[in-house]
């Protein structure tokens, strides 16, 4: 469908943003566009103003505090892979931004466009689950910090309000030592059709505990509590629990269905992506 005439403001600071959007309810902030400009040519989402953030320098890249990474939200996925800073103290974000569909989507696509839309088979919120990420954002009221287990709320659902601007992700240091990303990908779009981020510590003694991340089996993202605490023990152990941590993780999930997957097989490649990424995090050094 052809996009509908629409008024654009290239925002010079967040502030501006801000204010822009308290005056303005049908306004709309853009990133990279890449899900909010085919939602308006589809006619599912209608903003009567854009206000673009893309390319605010406040919002981009990467920065490592002594406790913590510190991601602006319009940084892109490609930035996010490419990160060399990344790599060294939080590879799971690069593991995962290298499954995001294709190089044109991850050179225009950023990190808080992705996780404000929540889209169900996004692949960063399963990562902020499973490093305790928390959201940064700023309204009215001034800036809020939201832990990622209170951000994704439902189906394309998240705590941040229409008249809030996400400005930055932060990663608590240093990051579990044995990390994986498995994702079923869907063959056309590259969206996660059920993906698994796994991140587990071992503590001198052999003690594991660890998270993890779902996402694209359920309406939203989410943690897998029960799994979670399967896994918790011995390290030395785990392999033997591996099968049992799988089914704690997705027992009780309701899966979506669509014409590629019914709930069943959604399921079971949920499954599939957290036992192997359970296998990964058993093969490497600590
Ligand atoms: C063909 C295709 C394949 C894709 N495959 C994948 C995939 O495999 N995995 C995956 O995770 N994603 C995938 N995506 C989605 C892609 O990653 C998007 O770029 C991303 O979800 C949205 O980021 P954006 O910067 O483009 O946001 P935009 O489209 O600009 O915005 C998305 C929404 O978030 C809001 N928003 C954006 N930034 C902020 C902010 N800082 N504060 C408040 N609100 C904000 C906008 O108002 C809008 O509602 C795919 C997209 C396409 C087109």
């Amino acid at each position: 469908m052809i996009p509908y005439e629409v008024e654009y403001l290239r925002a010079s600071s967040v502030e501006q943003a801000l204010s822009v959007l308290a005056l303005n309810p049908d306004a709309k902030i853009l990133a990279g566009g890449h899900t909010l400009l085919p939602m308006m040519k589809l006619r599912l989402a209608k903003p009567g103003l854009l206000v673009d953030i893309g390319r605010l320098p406040e919002l981009r890249g990467i920065t490592v505090h002594e406790d913590s990474v510190s991601i602006g939200s319009a940084t892109t996925h490609a930035e996010l892979e490419a990160s060399a800073a990344l790599k060294r103290v939080a590879p799971l974000f690069s593991l995962a931004a290298g499954v995001i569909a294709d190089p044109t989507v991850r050179n225009r696509g950023t990190i808080g466009g992705a996780l404000v839309h929540a889209d169900p088979s996004a692949d960063w919120p399963a990562v902020a689950l499973a490093l305790c990420a928390e959201m940064e954002v700023v309204g009215k009221q001034g800036p809020r910090r939201i832990p990622a287990d209170e951000f994704f709320v439902g189906f394309m659902s998240t705590a941040v309000e229409p008249d809030e601007v996400l400005t930055r992700i932060h990663v608590p240091l240093p990051t579990p030592g044995r990390v994986s990303y498995r994702k079923f990908r869907h063959p056309s779009s590259g969206y996660a059709v059920a993906a698994a981020a796994v991140a587990i510590d071992v503590g001198e003694d052999g003690h594991a505990r660890g998270r993890i991340g779902v996402t694209g089996v359920t309406d939203t993202a989410f943690r897998a509590r029960e799994g979670e605490a399967l896994l918790e023990g011995n390290f030395t152990d785990l392999r033997g629990r591996v099968d049992a941590v799988v089914e704690a993780a997705l027992a009780g999930v309701s899966p979506l269905e669509d014409n590629f997957a019914d709930g069943e097989y959604r399921l079971q490649l949920g499954r599939v992506m957290l036992k192997r990424a359970l296998l990964d995090v058993l093969e490497q050094r600590g």
